[in-house]
């Protein structure tokens, strides 16, 4: 068997070998949706800040006895959420929920188990209430000082919520690679609206690439799209420089047609290139160089599922490698039908994962694997690895699984999402 391409794992190993995780910076907790914890957040008080209560009833104080179902008890005052401290050593308080305990006061009666009585006023158990009975107690969701992220975590609506109420104004996290995109081919058309002459399509890896970075924790710093010509593209290249990119991602012309002037370019660039080509299927022409500067390029071939499969499998390692993530780990999941390849080359194949009606999980290869053909992408809701050598997979057997996006598939080893 021909073993002389590089193994995907192989490239991915000299890609993160030629990334160092970038800078960190101070974002505000409001606006920190999105972002990747460089930092882990500890507690600076105590959640919640002081005992309240749990329920609209009655707070009342007694001894290790529960009180007794049908004493009374004289109504002292009433706090509502809001109000602060107050000194409630007899009798019963009116108290709402959230509100914050009368200093003294141990337990709160539901006030569907009270009665309220006039002349005196007063209130009668309808049920006994033991200490701590509906009582939020300070610290019992954080201890002040505790680690409530840890560094690495992808921040979702619900840890805003736990930065809000611990009041965490801003949080360190990981500074969002710089990156552009540069499409190339003379028959590529951007503009919706402009009717496409004899042999032209439309651009369609542009909006892709522009669409899935920022949902890769990366920034789109740059854009464009150039004709088939080395002059042209170094001078885009150097747009790009002047942006402030640390990656630039090209597509198109790195395979072997007469127009495919990429490597070309990076001679000129005095570019070192780190590989052109990797045994996978489909994108196998890929190539990642070292521009002098330090800048990292990923030239990917033009076919969409190509710049797909480049993105998910080769730019997106580097880019977690920059955000400071662990490598992934594929999900294990059965195939739901038999699938056959030759050997010799890795594929990754457009998939779908379904629930059965039994809830469990299964991973379907879509038809239509071809490079050019984008509708089975977009029905897609996972990728699929197969490794080089493996030919005749049955029904059932366990393969590589991956979400759509690193940041957008849940994390099981405890990183990302
Ligand atoms: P190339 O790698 O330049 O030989 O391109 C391979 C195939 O992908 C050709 O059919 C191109 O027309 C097509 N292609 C290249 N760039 C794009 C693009 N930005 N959007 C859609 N198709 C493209
Ligand atoms: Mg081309």
């Amino acid at each position: 068997m021909n073993h002389d391409l590089l193994d995907p794992a192989g490239a991915q190993r000299i890609i993160l070998d030629a990334c160092s995780q970038g800078q960190r910076e101070s974002c505000h907790s409001t606006a920190a949706l999105g972002r990747l914890l460089a930092h882990p957040v500890l507690s600076a008080s105590a959640l919640p800040p002081f005992d309240n209560s749990a329920m609209d009833g009655y707070a009342l104080s007694g001894g290790a006895e529960p009180l007794p179902t049908d004493s009374e008890w004289p109504i002292e005052g009433e706090q509502a959420a809001g109000d602060g401290a107050r000194n409630g050593t007899r009798g019963a308080w009116e108290i709402m929920t959230g509100a914050r305990m009368p200093d003294g006061l141990d337990r709160v009666i539901p006030v569907e188990q009270a009665e309220r009585l006039e002349a005196p006023l007063r209130m009668r158990l309808l049920a006994e209430v033991a200490a701590g009975q509906n009582v939020r107690f300070a610290g019992s969701d954080v201890a002040a000082g505790e680690t409530v992220l840890t560094a690495g975590s992808l921040l979702a609506p619900q840890h805003l919520m736990l930065l809000a109420a611990l009041g965490v104004a801003s949080v360190s996290v990981a500074s969002r690679p710089r990156v552009a995109v540069l499409c190339t081919g003379r028959e590529l058309v951007d503009d919706p609206d402009t009717p496409l002459a004899s042999g032209q399509i439309r651009n369609s890896n542009g909006p892709f690439l522009a669409a899935r970075i920022p949902r890769a924790g990366a920034e789109l710093v740059h854009a464009e799209t150039v004709s088939d010509d080395v002059d042209a593209f170094l001078a885009a290249v150097e747009r790009t420089r002047a942006a402030g990119a640390r990656v630039v991602i090209s597509t198109g012309a790195v395979s072997m047609g007469r127009y495919d002037f990429v490597p070309a370019a990076l001679q000129r660039l005095g570019a070192e290139v780190l590989f052109h080509k990797i045994a996978i299927r489909p994108g196998k022409p890929l190539l990642f160089a070292r521009l002098p500067d330090g800048t990292l390029f990923f030239g990917l071939p033009g076919n969409p599922i190509a710049v797909a499969v480049g993105l998910r499998f080769f730019v997106e390692p580097a880019l977690r490698a920059m955000l400071g993530l662990p490598r992934e780990r594929p999900w294990q999941v059965p195939l739901a039908a038999a699938f056959t390849k030759k050997p010799r080359l890795h594929f990754y194949l457009k998939s779908r994962i379904e629930v059965s009606a039994q809830g469990q999980l299964a991973a379907t290869a879509l038809t239509g694997q071809e490079s050019y053909r984008i509708r089975p992408l977009a029905e897609a809701n996972a990728w699929i690895g197969i490794p080089r050598d493996a030919m005749e997979l049955p029904v059932g057997t366990l393969v590589d699984t991956y979400g759509l996006s690193h940041l957008e598939s849940p994390q099981w080893d405890g990183s990302g999402a």
